[in-house]
């Protein structure tokens, strides 16, 4: 099989491995789409993400969809949650299996991720992929899961109005998630025209009011402090975005004038990609219309300019395209 390794900051290399054997629990999967992420953007721009570096080369990649190659689910297409939690320690079984101490996540420390011809996965972990949704589409149902996690957070309710700070793709799939939830106004910003656009082409408002919550997208203190100053007293602020040199900061008088809650969002529980699953079923979010550039495997160079210097909006890899069929 192919796989890319992340060796060090912005060196990637493509490498023909042996095909993965599976574990008692696992199937494997022939990788058909990969969406590349804010936090692959972190690993490939600072060979880390906050305290977690680089050890070893490094396959990134944790939105992904493929077909299942080996047991009994053979030939059916899935959507596989990137997040093996360890099941035994107290905060798994407190029902916090998303912030387990021993996860082992796809493309992260020392798990390598999805950027490959095929990998080996927990089956249980394998989620089938409705006919409706093509593999691309697929892709983004992970950053849909992780943006519906932090509209849990932010207790969205029917009726209310949020902000969304940063609309990459995550800040555009919120605006869907909180539209879906029956957020009556949705306000969005984004310092980057296209991104602004596309925010407001799914039925955010540009035009700055007061909202009940706020949602920091961007991974930045810009963005948390523009979340801050239009979030109400007493509302809440949740921070999804992942900020550079691993520091947040905010001026701390207007959060507490206005005794604002912080939460701090933390990828999704295992119920939210299944979740996510149905809302595409139901054609209640716009996944496809994300997809800015496509690229087959030994793209990555192009793959990762158009991530870096954030060009469109989401980057999809399809590691089974070998030709120029684009
Ligand atoms: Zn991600
Ligand atoms: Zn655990």
């Amino acid at each position: 099989m192919r796989a890319l390794r992340l060796h060090g900051t912005r060196d990637l290399r493509l490498h023909d491995e042996p095909a993965p054997e599976p574990g008692d629990d696992e199937v494997v999967v022939r990788v058909t789409a990969v969406g590349l992420c804010g936090s692959d953007r972190h690993w490939f721009l600072e060979g880390g993400i906050g305290d977690a570096v680089l050890d070893r080369p490094l396959v990134l990649g944790h939105e992904f969809v493929g077909t299942i190659e080996s047991g009994a689910r053979a030939g059916e297409r899935v959507a596989l949650d990137p997040a093996v939690p360890c099941g035994r320690c107290s905060v798994c079984l407190a029902g916090e299996p998303h912030l387990c101490p021993g996860m082992r996540f796809a493309g992260h420390g020392s798990a390598d991720g999805a950027l490959r011809t095929c990998l080996a996965w927990p089956e249980r972990l394998a989620h089938t992929l409705p006919d409706g949704l093509s593999d691309v589409e697929g892709s983004l149902l992970e950053p849909l899961g992780v943006a519906l996690h932090a509209l849990d957070l932010g207790n969205a309710q029917p009726g209310s109005t949020a902000g969304v700070f940063g609309c990459g793709p995550l800040g555009l799939l919120l605006v869907q998630a909180l539209r879906t939830a029956g957020v009556e106004t949705i306000v969005a910003s984004d310092p980057l025209p296209h991104r602004a656009a596309a925010a407001e082409s799914l039925g955010a408002t540009l035009a700055p009011r007061e909202v009940d919550m706020a949602f920091e997208a961007a991974g930045d203190d810009a963005g948390l402090a523009d979340a801050m100053a239009a979030v109400r007293p007493g509302g809440r602020v949740v921070l999804v975005g992942i900020p550079e040199g691993d520091r947040t900061s905010f001026t701390a008088s207007i959060a507490r004038r206005k005794g604002l809650t912080l939460l701090l969002s933390r990828r999704m529980k295992p119920t939210d990609l299944p979740r996510a699953i149905r809302l595409a079923e139901a054609g209640e979010v716009e996944l496809g219309g994300l997809v800015s550039g496509r690229y087959a495997l030994f793209e990555f160079r192009e793959a990762f300019d158009e991530l870096v210097e954030r060009r469109g909006l989401k980057v999809v890899v399809e590691p089974q395209r070998t030709g120029d069929g684009r």
